[in-house]
């Protein structure tokens, strides 16, 4: 199923209705067919804004809470920017449209290759993918100009933090996993950090080791 301009049209509304404004993260979303990263029973709902099951028992985000962690990243071309939780690949292959380089990790190896093989499809060239305990960063890459959770931890993890370059901002969504959670948006100064509470939401919790699929 690929979206006729009609289907199109209503996902967009959807996307500014709950207010995704911002031209750049509209436009990528338009560009990068959510279909391709769900499949199976619920492909048909693929561009209702609800979140979705995928393999390993993890679920696709919302569209709108994609386009709205979008924009508050506030991407620049270029930036590095590293996901911590790459699920189906749909908010990593967003992003790859606004950044110049894109380090996606997920604690799955399933999700991983699925999300490595949709890229693929699409001819992405500036995403690597990654098997690994995000909650540690990538520190062999860093810093980052933007780091996105999209996973629940308690708190931002520490390694993320030190990890964000200086001027730099990182989206994510914490709390407790069984609770409604709060995004925040945190940005990194010279002198230390400041936050801002943008919304409640609900992620999957932001769970420490390898998964065994
Ligand atoms: N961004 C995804 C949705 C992610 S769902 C998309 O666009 O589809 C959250 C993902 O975070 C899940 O795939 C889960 O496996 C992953 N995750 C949870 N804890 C993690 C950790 N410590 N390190 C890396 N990934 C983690």
């Amino acid at each position: 199923m690929s979206m006729d301009a009609e289907g199109q049209m209503q996902f967009l509304y959807a996307l500014r209705s709950k207010g995704v404004t911002d031209t750049r993260t509209l436009t990528a979303m338009e560009r990068i067919d959510r279909a391709l990263f769900v499949r199976g029973l619920f492909a048909e709902r693929v561009y209702e804004d609800m979140p979705l099951p995928i393999a390993c028992g993890q679920t696709i985000s919302q569209p709108s809470i994609v386009g709205l962690m979008t924009q508050a990243l506030q991407v620049s071309p270029r930036d590095k920017v590293l996901e911590v939780g790459t699920g189906s690949g749909y908010q990593a292959a967003i992003l790859s449209l606004l950044a110049r380089r894109v380090y996606t990790v997920d604690r799955y190896r399933r999700l991983v290759k699925e999300a490595r093989a949709v890229f693929d499809a699409l001819k992405i060239t500036n995403i690597t993918a990654f098997t690994a305990d995000g909650s540690h960063g990538l520190p062999e890459q860093a810093p980052f100009d933007r780091i996105i959770v999209t996973a629940a931890a308690e708190d931002p993890p520490g390694p993320l933090l030190a990890q964000l370059r200086i001027g730099g901002i990182m989206v994510l969504p914490v709390g407790q996993s069984d609770a409604v959670q709060s995004l925040i948006r945190v940005t990194r100064h010279e002198t230390g950090f400041d936050y801002e509470e943008l919304r409640s939401v609900r992620f999957v919790p932001l769970t420490e080791g390898l998964g065994t699929d």
